[in-house]
């Protein structure tokens, strides 16, 4: 059979499975064959669970199954039970005083669980064994660095009970286990391989052959064999690493070909006298960062070009991005349209929330107050723009309509938004610049679907504060050139960030009282909104925004206002809430970590992270970032609910890391890449992420991606690679 052929016509599939299929994303044979195991366990003889027996320290690798809350029989402690099934057989699990564990995993997940084997003979079960998800992800397959999972390659084997009737090696028949979908299971799939690679099947490989050998990577149809049904574990690992290899290959070369096609494209020429730039930037309340002047004059210089600048600005939180934006807007705004004697080119400003779209179009009208120039919020819930007819100091609100019919004519130099700007509806008269604040992928297409009308490509600044490892921003940034703001604005005092045990809250809120009585503001985050639905008694039990906010009113702070912030709100309440805490209307905001990106309040220096351990560390730096805006000295208290070693001992990488960057890296390490934020945004597969922890292979693939390219453009020896590309392209765009 062919790859490309859609699977019914090899398969007789029932309504079940092709909705479990579809939910996958498997249409066709090579749909299939690219759906790689999540792991693999040894069939036969001395299987786990069977052989298990009371006393002993288990390391198990299975589904779960009939995940429970219940109240002990006599005791009435409340706790989570549920079922482990390998190949081999299924054991109880129990969690006393842990209702929530129940609630946290899903059933049929993949874990790993490591507990001790309590009760005697036939009623064994794992005592409150302590649950990870497994994913392709963890067996450590491109662990270049030495990583905690090396050894757990798929196995279901405790490394330390070999006794246990467990060959410390693999031999026998090793099973491929799929991740599945209601409809589909593991067994469906190994017959469905099976069934292909008898039938025999035609195969093509993308990767030029030279490239195979220098690298020592398997063939496709050897390493689909390999992957599948391997005979051991090495075959599988090679054929893993081979096709993570061609995914970040892949990426790579899409990257180039997105470059090379901006390359081409036209743009309009943005070249602003020096001086009109410096008077610009002298009425900035503060003197720009060295590191903010260079920035300036890179993107500067890639506008004057007319080619389309595609630049990646990257810096910590805090670091005046925004500032850097504004000069880059007035330098575009203070351009004519060719050809032309009236009328200026055009700004686009994409925010990923409303919050951060209003605050941007507030920090704008202050940067361009002496310059004045009409500028347009839109988001989903409302349009503004500044200034007012009546009143030249105001901000007005104003119909989608009129205000697209302007952006349209030209009047509306700067339009800031939300996504709600890349919409159809929305058509300038002369875009020269988009700048997309935390956004992660812009691609060619969506720049020129915001700039129709025009023959030319906008400009392209992105600008994030999301530190991600090397690698990955290798992989999503390929196609950008990247400018680092790393230098914070001076007199910034290091943020004083404590970890602090629940015994010690007080200390915590009396240093806040401090602050509020010195005129400060002050969040506190928390890890849900709601308290969990008091029928479901035991659900997960972290601290929520609604019920932490009234009983610090009630208890701590009586006199101070407070509020509440998280998702569930209307963006008008939001809006709301954060217009009157920037106010200082309110003097602590309780909320979800809603606020994590770009919320800007330069007189609240004080934040508590509840539940903290739920949180990634670069996320919990992310948060931090909210109380590095002013030149007071900011505190961070960082507070888990558990007590482990091993959570304080990973929060404690906030206090001593140098930035951001140095704590995504050790997310990578210790929570690996699904963990990775934002990785959803991305489009790159468990199989690909997986390559994410191997900074070489990210490496030569994307020499080899550019060097292929630079040989042969438009890829015409290859056209299997072109054909997939496109694929690729059609699917990452359209989606
Ligand atoms: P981010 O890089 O996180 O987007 P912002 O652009 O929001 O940071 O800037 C953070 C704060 O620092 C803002 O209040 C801004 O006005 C201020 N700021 C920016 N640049 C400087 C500077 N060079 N000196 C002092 N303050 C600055
Ligand atoms: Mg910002």
């Amino acid at each position: 059979m062919h790859l490309g052929e859609p699977l019914a016509t090899h398969f007789r599939l029932i309504d079940a499975q092709k909705a479990a299929l579809n939910k996958l994303g498997i249409k066709t044979v090579r749909d299939l064959l690219y759906h790689f195991p999540a792991r693999y366990e040894v069939g036969g003889e001395g299987a786990a669970i069977s052989g298990l027996v009371a006393g002993q320290e288990a390391t198990l690798v299975g589904t779960l199954e009939k995940m429970e809350t219940k109240k002990g029989w006599k005791s009435r402690i409340p706790m989570s039970e549920g079922y482990l099934r390998d190949q081999t057989g299924r054991i109880k699990l129990r969690w006393f005083n842990q209702p929530y564990i129940a609630k946290m995993y899903a059933e049929g997940s993949l874990v790993r669980a490591v507990g001790k084997v309590t009760g005697s003979a036939d009623k064994i079960y794992l005592a409150n064994p302590q649950l990870q998800k497994v994913s392709a992800t963890e067996a450590g397959l491109f662990d270049s660095q030495k990583g905690p999972q090396k050894k757990v390659l798929g196995s279901p084997v405790s490394a330390k009970t070999p006794k246990a009737g467990r060959p410390d090696h693999f031999s026998g028949d090793l099973f491929a286990i799929y991740p599945e979908s209601r409809g589909v299971s593991s067994l469906w799939f190994r017959h469905a391989i099976k069934k292909i690679f008898e039938t025999g099947f035609e195969v093509e490989d993308p990767i030029p052959a030279l490239l195979l050998k220098k690298y020592n990577l398997p063939t496709l149809r050897t390493a689909l064999v390999w992957a599948h049904t391997p005979q051991n574990l090495k075959d599988a690992e090679a054929a893993r690493k081979r096709f993570a290899f061609e995914e970040v290959f892949m990426i790579q070369l899409e990257l180039g070909r997105e470059r090379a096609s901006a390359a081409k494209e036209k743009s309009f020429v943005v070249d602003v006298p020096r001086q009109n730039i410096n008077e610009f930037m002298s009425d900035f309340p503060f003197e720009a960062t060295v590191a903010q002047k260079k920035a300036i004059e890179t993107i500067l210089g890639d506008m004057r070009l007319g080619r389309p600048m595609s630049r990646l600005l990257e810096g910590d939180v805090g670091s005046g991005k925004t500032a850097v934006a504004a000069v880059a807007a007035y330098a575009a705004v203070h351009t004519r349209p060719p050809a032309q004697n009236s009328g200026t080119l055009q700004v686009a400003y994409m925010a990923p929330t409303e919050i951060l779209a209003k605050q941007h179009f507030e920090s704008f009208i202050k940067f361009f107050e002496h310059f004045p120039i009409n500028i347009g919020l839109i988001t989903g819930s409302g349009c503004y723009k500044f200034p007012s007819k009546l009143n030249k100091d105001k901000i007005t609100t104003i119909s989608r309509t009129q205000l697209l019919k302007w952006v349209t004519n030209g009047e509306i130099p700067v339009l800031i938004g939300t996504h709600a700007l890349i919409e159809k509806a929305v058509q300038f008269k002369h875009l020269a610049l988009v700048v997309i604040d935390e956004q992660h992928r812009f691609g060619t297409n969506q720049r020129r679907k915001l700039a129709k009308k025009d023959k030319q490509l906008p400009h392209l600044l992105s600008m994030t504060a999301t530190p991600i490892p090397r690698t990955l921003a290798l992989t999503i940034y390929g196609d950008l050139d990247l400018t680092l703001l790393d230098e914070m604005p001076p007199g910034r005092k290091p943020i004083i960030t404590e970890i602090v045990r629940p015994a010690d809250r007080k200390g915590a809120y009396e240093k806040m009282r401090a602050e509020l009585q010195a005129g400060r503001q002050a969040y506190v985050i928390c890890p849900r909104i709601d308290e969990p639905d008091p029928d479901k008694a035991f659900a997960l039990q972290a601290k929520s925004v609604k019920a932490e906010a009234k009983r610090l009113k009630k208890d701590v702070f009586q006199e101070y206002e407070l509020e509440i912030l998280h998702s569930k709100m209307t963006p008008k309440e939001k809006d709301n809430v954060m217009l009157r805490f920037s106010k200082h209307e309110i003097d602590i905001l309780v909320a979800t970590s809603v606020v994590e990106v770009g919320v800007n309040v330069p007189n609240a220096t004080l934040i508590i992270i509840e539940g903290a351990e739920r949180f990634g560390l670069s996320q919990l730096h992310q948060l931090r970032g909210r109380v590095v805006r002013s030149n007071h000295q900011a505190y961070c208290f960082v507070c888990p609910e558990s007590r482990g070693e091993s959570t304080t001992a990973r929060l404690k990488a906030l206090v001593t890391a140098k930035n951001g960057f140095e704590l995504a890296e050790q997310d990578l390490l210790q929570r690996g890449p699904g963990e990775l934020s934002g990785r959803k945004q991305w489009g790159i597969s468990d199989i690909g992420m997986e390559a994410i922890r191997n900074l070489k292979l990210v490496e030569a693939a994307r020499t080899e991606a550019q060097a292929l390219l630079k040989k042969d453009p438009d890829l015409r020896a290859y056209p299997l690679l072109s054909q997939l590309l496109m694929q690729r392209t059609l699917q990452t765009h359209f989606e």
